[in-house]
């Protein structure tokens, strides 16, 4: 057999697989055991029977095609004017590339962004396949740590100081976070503009939780003064209306660039299916309400988990203000994530992914995404609980 290329090989940058928990529990269920699972952002509800229709109908209306490859005009329109609404910046169909999914989103605004050997800088705790993206363009990951302490919200400095030792052209973000439910505050991210602007960088803004603000509402990046020249958005139907099967997603910029990335979709996915996009347009038109149902179950667990967090004293957590997640901190049991995820799921058959998966910042701590019925989801919790105070008691 020929040599497989160096880039492929070397997408996971020798890093052990982040979703090695999530097949073992997969694995399981598949078996026939009955794991409570609560790894990955995927909705317990499902998508909304009405979009479903809208996409029966736009197939049999004949939408089976291939649909235009920037995507249909009156869903980037859409898509524009929910920017434009959201952030004050004035933003055209020209501005808007529909993608199969945020991570197809993620994957062209950092191909558009570096070039071969260039570093990429990523805020860390990160979402897992944040670092096999940049190494998937070529470019090599650079991790910058945010703090516990300071709520996880990354510091300026911190970054400029990473991009001067580095030479980075790019960094991502992403408020609301995964894996640790920060949201950004305006100070936040008006101390990231100053670096990116002091040390030119492309900022790759991840909103795919935008729908998921707790308190307050959510801020677009590319509002902060000066930073749309600089900023590619990325947003997804996934979080927002439980369509994460359907692949979704879209990338925002500058029309150059956006049109750069119109040809990498063509000569890559080249496209989103027609009767998708008609179906996204229709769950665009259900408006704010949609979304809020969409997202309130997500806020109840998290004030769950915060109340059982709030009457013990082993497990701490920084109580997420966004986002499906809760970052629980399990250092007080002398394990680490890993090892707590991985004996968890084996003695219980409660599956949550652990810190380590997400970088070195989220070390110690496991990731519960909020993600089953709420009776389902007390069990699990229950569960966790009870594991947690026996290892400590052993320790
Ligand atoms: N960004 C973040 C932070 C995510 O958590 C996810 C999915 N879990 C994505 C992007 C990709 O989402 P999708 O491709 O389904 O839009």
């Amino acid at each position: 057999m020929p040599d497989r290329s160096k880039r492929i090989r070397a997408l996971l940058g020798g890093e052990d697989d982040a979703w090695d928990i999530f097949y073992r529990a997969r694995a399981m269920k598949a078996a026939g055991e009955p794991v409570l699972e609560l790894t990955i952002g995927e909705h317990d509800t499902g998508t909304d029977p009405a979009i479903l229709d809208a996409m029966h109908r736009a197939a049999l209306d004949g939408h089976t095609g291939y649909a235009s490859v920037p995507g249909i005009a009156a869903l980037r329109d859409r898509i524009a004017a929910r920017m434009s609404e959201a952030s004050g910046v004035p933003l055209s169909r020209d501005n808007i590339l529909v993608t199969p999914g945020g991570q197809a989103g993620l994957f062209a605004a950092h191909h558009a962004a570096l070039d071969e050997g260039d570093a990429g800088l990523m805020i860390d705790p990160y979402y897992a396949t944040y670092p096999g993206t940049i190494r998937a363009v070529g470019a090599r990951p650079v991790a910058v740590a945010a703090r516990p302490e300071d709520g996880f919200q990354p510091r300026g400095a911190d970054i400029a100081a990473a991009a001067r030792e580095t030479g980075a052209r790019s960094l991502l973000i992403n408020s609301p976070n995964n894996p640790t439910g920060a949201v950004y505050s305006a100070d936040t991210l008006d101390d990231i503009a100053g670096a990116a602007e002091a040390c030119d960088l492309w900022v790759i803004s991840d909103e795919v939780y935008e729908s998921q603000v707790w308190n307050g509402r959510h801020l677009p990046f590319a509002a902060r003064p000066g930073m749309a020249a600089r900023t590619l958005t990325v947003g997804s139907m996934s979080k927002s209306h439980a369509m994460t099967g359907s692949r979704l997603g879209w990338v925002a910029g500058p029309a150059d660039v956006v049109a750069d990335m119109i040809q990498l979709a063509t000569h890559t996915t080249y496209g989103v299916p027609g009767y998708i996009q008609e179906a996204a347009l229709f769950a665009l038109g259900l408006g704010p309400e949609a979304e809020r149902i969409v997202a309130a179950p997500f806020l109840r667990r998290r004030d769950l988990v915060l109340a059982r967090i709030g009457a013990q004293n082993l497990l701490r957590a920084v109580p997420p203000e966004g986002a499906m997640y809760v970052m629980i901190d399990v250092r007080g049991t002398g394990l680490s994530g890993v090892d707590f995820a991985g004996a968890l799921l084996e003695e219980t058959r409660v599956a949550v992914m652990p810190g380590e998966s997400f970088g070195k910042a989220a070390a110690g701590h496991v990731r519960v995404a909020l993600t089953l019925p709420d009776d389902a989801f007390a069990e699990a919790l229950d569960r966790l609980f009870t594991f947690a105070e026996a290892r400590a008691a052993a320790a």
